[in-house]
């Protein structure tokens, strides 16, 4: 048997996005939500490593739905945590290749931001907004992700990914998504977005 996920600590501590985002909330979506999904893919990665064992039968179509599921869920929020930063560090708007890379694909910084907040108070349901980067025309997009699937661009690097799922914001902003996302634009990391575009 091979290895298995584990929960990523935080880069900084429950209470310390506050007062964008709760240390409850943190604590419900890290300890709680996230969890579930490192704990899901282990759980299917047994279940697949079981059947093999055994040559068993396994409805694939429905192993591979959850795994990828939670695969994805487990990647797209150890992302997540990285894309917020400690009070006084987030906020603004980038500089360096991310920054010029933005400015020439959108026009202008603010452009991009409504661009974004637009897609990501359009999710349906429970999904994503994510800034990517296309290696092959070397152009930034924005892209919606529903739930944890982010097979729609496989070569595309994600460089920033916002949760838009209820269970992000529930607790601190009730139903108020675009309350949630205005929030999110003065904890946003902009340095680590930039840190991806250049690995
Ligand atoms: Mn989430």
């Amino acid at each position: 048997m091979g290895k298995v996920y584990t929960l990523p600590e935080l880069p900084y501590g429950y209470g310390d996005l506050e007062p964008y985002i709760s240390e409850q909330q943190l604590m419900l979506h890290h300890g709680k939500h996230h969890a579930a999904y490192v704990k899901g893919a282990n759980d299917m990665l047994e279940k697949l490593d079981k059947s093999r064992k055994e040559n068993g039968e396994l409805d694939m179509k429905s192993a591979l739905k959850s795994l990828s599921f939670n695969i994805g869920g487990h990647l797209l929020h150890s992302l997540f945590w990285k894309n917020m930063a400690l009070k006084g560090r987030g906020g603004g708007s980038p500089g360096g290749a991310l920054g010029d890379a933005i400015g020439k694909e959108f026009g202008s910084f603010e452009r991009f931001r409504k661009e974004f907040t637009q897609a990501a108070a359009s999710v349906e349901g429970s999904g994503w907004a994510a800034l990517a980067y296309c290696k092959q025309t070397e152009r930034p997009v924005i892209m919606q992700i529903e739930k944890h699937n982010t097979n729609v661009y496989p070569q595309f690097k994600i460089l920033l990914a916002l949760d838009l799922w209820e269970h992000a914001y529930y607790l601190d902003y009730k139903n108020d998504r675009a309350k949630f996302i205005e929030a999110f634009w003065n904890i946003v990391n902009w340095d680590e977005a930039g840190k991806r575009l250049e690995k």
